[in-house]
Order: structure tokens, then C-alpha cells, then sequence
């Protein structure tokens, strides 16, 4: 088949890949002129990591990045919120912190060792007919027809509505500041830490291994800041030592992190809530971001992005490729995502006021429902189950589909 990738983040670079290596001649679209990785660290679970190991990129996550056994939350007052250990018996289940430079090289490097033409300063503004779609860009250049078009432009691109333009999609309020600082004293290795104030003030450190472009060899840690995006041109005025300040009057060891950055380092990223009623029409299919845009309190977007791109491209190599076939294949792939989606979007959709909004009552209620959650054993080994990537809706666990 012929297929165009819209996108070259995670999802497109994955899918990519899937494809190329059954065999069909891939194109990948990106509007940037160089591709490159945007944001700064994430959390890689159990089930993204079998997705990467099922493109034999695993192993190469795991040498880059830190891994991860357990998450910690506490509030100002010093009271545990959350406590959660990946694998209480070994150290066998895992997450991985990765700096997003780490892992575009790795699924870089791998898409380009095969046979895949990327196309950059692309930018897709239009995808015309979608049972034989042609790509037309910003500049009104026009590629194609391919028997599929891959949409996986993530959760701020407009292409969902050549799709569905029915559904939901909301921009949240807060954000995040993010940047990537050396862990100079190896401070932080092992766990994710967050330290809350109410639900307005929300702190984390991540330890995400190796950093591409750093001078320092040894571990770095992604940290954030909770910060809604109406206010981000403030925090820039005031500048780093006010943040450095605000941040110390919460958690002294993050805000020790800022001495090795300056502002231009906290990038601030923003996220939607995205679910459109659709997810393919004709030879047009969105995946990642672009079908799912969550927040990422969870950490599950990139996971399911990676999870996505396999089983698409293991669904619908195995179909006909007329048009019957094809449509059977892509609502066989909506099938199988669906309830895996489905649950972490809801999750997030609840779990995200508890942790950035002005709601006290909000907070309060975080702080008396998690710590039990954590020790109550059904609770805590659901828990377990959310945070690997492995729960989906209903009581089974989800298992792969590639
Ligand atoms: C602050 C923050 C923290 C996060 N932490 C985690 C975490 O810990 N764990 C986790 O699993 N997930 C996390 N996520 C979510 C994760 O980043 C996303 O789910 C993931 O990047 C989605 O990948 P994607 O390929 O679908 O989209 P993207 O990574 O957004 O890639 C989209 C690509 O499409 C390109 N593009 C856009 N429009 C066009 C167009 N019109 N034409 C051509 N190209 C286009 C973009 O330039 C980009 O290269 C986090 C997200 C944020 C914002």
C-alpha cells in the first residue's frame, strides 16, 4: 500500500516503521523543516515499552533513559497523597523516564534505516476526498492519492475534523512549565516525586537518564511547574529567581534544580482534551494525540500513541486492500483501542481538577482518596494496574493487539 504519515512525533514515527517494515511504501509528512522533538521528559509505562519491544526499540529506551519504580505525591503539610510502588513484590515492572530527545532519536534513527521518504516544511492544511485521499499543504502543493492517510498530527491540529468534526475538544486551562536540569547529586534517581500546594500548586521532578544535548554525563531530571497559560507571560516577565523564590517557599530541592537553567529553558506545554465522535473515514485514520489528546496526568499519552501505531499497522496489513477491506480493518482497530483509550481518557478527565485547578474542595478530596486508594489492596493493585498502562474499561486488563 501507499501510505502518508501526517506527522512526525511519536505516533507518525512509530507507525512509520510498523509500516515500512511489512512492506508498504511510506511517506511521512512534517510541517517543521527539521524534525525535532518538542517538550522535555515523559514517563514510558509497562505497555508503552512493550510496543517499543515489539519495534525492537527497548532496548535502546532503556539504555537512555532512568527507570522508574515508584511515584511519590505529597502536600505541604507533609502528608503522603500518593505512594505508589509499580511492582511491590520486584523490581521487574517498571516505568522509564526519557528525555524527548532520547526517544525521537531512537524512533528517528530507526524509521530512517528503512525505506521511508520524509517530507518536511509540510504542512497538511487539507486532506481532499477520503476514499482516495491527496494531502494539499499550507502552500497549496498536493501529494497523492494513497490507499491510507495516517493522521497522527497530535492533539492541537485541526486535520481530526476531515474526519469527524463531531465530538469534543477542549483546551485546558493550566499547563505546565517544563525544563530538563542536570540532577547533579544524583538526588533524584528512582521515583517520581510531585509536591502539592492545594490543587493550584502541583511541583514534579522526573528522572529521565541521559541528555542528548547536555554536558553534564551523569542523570538528569525533567521538572515542572504547574502554570496556567493565561498567566505564562507574567511568569516570563518576573523571570527565573521569582519562580526560583515561589518555588522554594514549596519544595527547596526542585527549586535547587532551576541554579543550572535559565527562563528560556522551561518550555510551556499546554494540552486538550480530545475526542472526536470518529476515528477514520474512508482511508483516513487518526491516531495518538490527534484521536486521543489527553492531559498528561497520567503519563499514558505517548504510550498509547506507540500502542496505537502497532496495532494499525498489524490490523490493516492483514486486510484487502479495496476499499471493503480497508474499512473492515479500520473499525476493527477502533474496536480493539477503544476501551484502552476510552479509560485512560476518562481517568485523566477526573484526576486532572484534583491536581491543577482552584478548587480546594478539589484538593481536599485528592488528599483523602488517594492515600487510600494506595493501601486498601483492591484499590492499590487497581492502581498499580492504571499506572502500568494495563487497565482499559471493565474489569479485564488490557492486553496487546500487535
Ligand atoms: C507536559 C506534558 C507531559 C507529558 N508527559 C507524558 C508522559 O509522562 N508519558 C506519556 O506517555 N505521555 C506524556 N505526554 C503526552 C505525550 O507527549 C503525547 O501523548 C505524545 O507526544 C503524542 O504523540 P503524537 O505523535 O500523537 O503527537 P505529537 O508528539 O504532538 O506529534 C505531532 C507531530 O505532528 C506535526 N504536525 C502537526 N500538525 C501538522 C500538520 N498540519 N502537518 C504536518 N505535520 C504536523 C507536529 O509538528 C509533530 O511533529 C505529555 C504531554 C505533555 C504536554
Amino acid at each position: 500500500m501507499r501510505i502518508a504519515i501526517v506527522g512526525c512525533g511519536v505516533a507518525g514515527q512509530a507507525a512509520a516503521i510498523a509500516f515500512a517494515r511489512k512492506g508498504h511504501q511510506v511517506s511521512v509528512f512534517e510541517r517543521f523543516t527539521a524534525a525535532k522533538p518538542v517538550g522535555a521528559g515523559l514517563l514510558l509505562q509497562p505497555s508503552g515499552l512493550a510496543a517499543l519491544a515489539h519495534l525492537g526499540l527497548a532496548e535502546a529506551a532503556l539504555s537512555r533513559g532512568a527507570r522508574v519504580s515508584r511515584l511519590l505525591g505529597k502536600n505541604t503539610n507533609g502528608r503522603s497523597v500518593m505512594d505508589i510502588v509499580y511492582d511491590p513484590k520486584s523490581d521487574g515492572v517498571f516505568g522509564l523516564g526519557i528525555h524527548r530527545a532520547s526517544l525521537f532519536e531512537i524512533l528517528h534513527g530507526a524509521m530512517q534505516a528503512e525505506p521511508v521518504a520524509l517530507r518536511l516544511g509540510f504542512e497538511v492544511a487539507a486532506i481532499e476526498d477520503t476514499e482516495q485521499p491527496v494531502l494539499v499543504d499550507t502552500e497549496g502543493r498536493r501529494e497523492g492519492p494513497f490507499d491510507l492517510v495516517v493522521v497522527s498530527s497530535g492533539s492541537h491540529c485541526a486535520l481530526r475534523d476531515t474526519v469527524s468534526s463531531e465530538g469534543s475538544d477542549r483546551l485546558y486551562p493550566w499547563g505546565a512549565l517544563w525544563a530538563i536540569c542536570p540532577d547533579i547529586e544524583d538526588r533524584f534517581s528512582g521515583a517520581l516525586r510531585q509536591v502539592y500546594h492545594r490543587a493550584s500548586i502541583m511541583i514534579g521532578v522526573l528522572p529521565v537518564g541521559m541528555a542528548p544535548e547536555s554536558t553534564h554525563k551523569g542523570g538528569h531530571v525533567a521538572l515542572f511547574w504547574s502554570l496556567k497559560h493565561k498567566d505564562y507571560e507574567r511568569a516570563k516577565a518576573d523571570g527565573l529567581e521569582r519562580l526560583c523564590t515561589s518555588m522554594n517557599g514549596f519544595w527547596s530541592e526542585a527549586a535547587e534544580l532551576l541554579d543550572h537553567i535559565d527562563f528560556d529553558a522551561l518550555s510551556l506545554a499546554t494540552y486538550r482534551d480530545v475526542r472526536p465522535r470518529r476515528w477514520h473515514s474512508g482511508r483516513v485514520v487518526l491516531i495518538g494525540d490527534a484521536a486521543h489528546g489527553t492531559s498528561p496526568q497520567l503519563g499514558q499519552g505517548a504510550n498509547l500513541a506507540l500502542i496505537d501505531a502497532v496495532t494499525l499497522a498489524t490490523l490493516t496489513s492483514e486486510a484487502k486492500g479495496d476499499a471493503g477491506g480497508m474499512a473492515q480493518a479500520l473499525a476493527r482497530y477502533r474496536k480493539v483501542r477503544r476501551s484502552h483509550v476510552a479509560y485512560y481518557q476518562w481517568a485523566s478527565r477526573w484526576m486532572t481538577p484534583l491536581f491543577q485547578s482552584d478548587s480546594r474542595m478539589a484538593a481536599g478530596l485528592r488528599d483523602i482518596i488517594l492515600p487510600l486508594s494506595n493501601h486498601i489492596p483492591p484499590a492499590a493493585s487497581w492502581t498499580r494496574r492504571t499506572l502500568t498502562g494495563y487497565a482499559k474499561m471493565g474489569v479485564r486488563r488490557w492486553r496487546a493487539d500487535f
